[in-house]
């Protein structure tokens, strides 16, 4: 089970975590995905098409666990049949043409969803009516935002609006804290954060994997402490508090104070 297990009940092993694109408008320098060797030939896929194989696929990502002594066979087989879906990993989903129909399609056939965003297409995210939305951000301040984020067009507002969208529907706001580079003015962050009214806040510190190793260091991995004070300064300046805590996946997690 991973940290969305214990902060909202997601039963991890029935989780299908995919992205309906690759393609991305960022270039995030804590992002773990190779926007140095982008794949030109992509294909947009429908969402029948991608509903279809994603039983297959599922599976196929499961390959190796089954033997393991560490999985039960009955936890197994459940895994086989997923509940859930994120929408997030390699790419930015509201770049994928017919998100709204795939997320409606998810919901119809008993999927509950998850969709991560970072936050540059409001207008898509508007249209979109996921179980929980996470909109990423990631600098206290516009300058920030574009050293860290180096968005392909200027989409700083953008962010903001989408952020705007949040006080009326189940979601979070996904802080990812790269130690040396976004770690300060928490009472920015927190005046963002309140204006947005999300449900929660996860502040989780960068994981040094993939090709993010090439852009950053590993000392740009905050500890588990540094994350849980720079939440808690955040906490002190707008309506949030700390609710639960996962150090193994360096993350906190907030909810708004009743
Ligand atoms: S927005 Fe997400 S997928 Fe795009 S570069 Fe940033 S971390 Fe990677």
């Amino acid at each position: 089970m991973c940290y969305k297990h214990q902060f909202y009940g997601i039963a991890s092993h029935r989780c299908v975590q995919m992205t309906p694109t690759l393609r991305c408008n960022q270039r995030c320098l804590f992002c773990w995905r190779s926007f140095e060797h982008e794949y030109p030939g992509e294909r947009d896929l429908l969402p029948e098409e991608i509903l279809a194989r994603v039983a297959a696929l599922q599976k196929r990502a499961l390959s190796g666990y089954k033997p393991s002594p560490y999985v039960t066979p009955e936890r197994f087989a459940e895994a086989l049949d997923p509940t859930h879906v994120a929408i997030s990993l390699s790419g930015e989903p509201t770049l994928y043409p017919h998100l709204p129909a795939l997320i409606d399609l998810f919901s119809r056939e008993g999927f509950s969803t998850f969709l991560v965003t970072n936050g540059t297409r409001p207008d898509v995210l508007a249209r979109c009516r996921p179980f929980q939305t996470y909109v990423s951000l990631t600098a206290p301040d516009a300058g920030t935002y574009r050293k860290v984020c180096r968005p392909l067009e200027d989409t700083w507002e953008a962010v903001q609006e989408s952020l705007s969208l949040l006080g009326t529907r189940r979601s979070a706001v996904r802080i990812t804290l790269v130690k040396g580079y976004n770690d300060f003015s928490p009472g920015s962050y927190a005046r963002m954060i309140q204006d947005s009214g999300a449900t929660f806040v996860e502040v989780k510190g960068y994981m040094f994997l993939g090709y993010s190793r090439k852009r950053l260091e590993r000392g740009n991995m905050p500890t588990f402490a540094h994350v849980k004070e720079f939440a808690e300064h955040i906490a002190a300046a707008c309506d949030y508090e700390v609710r639960d805590e996962n150090p193994a996946s360096r993350v906190v997690c907030m909810g708004r104070r009743q």
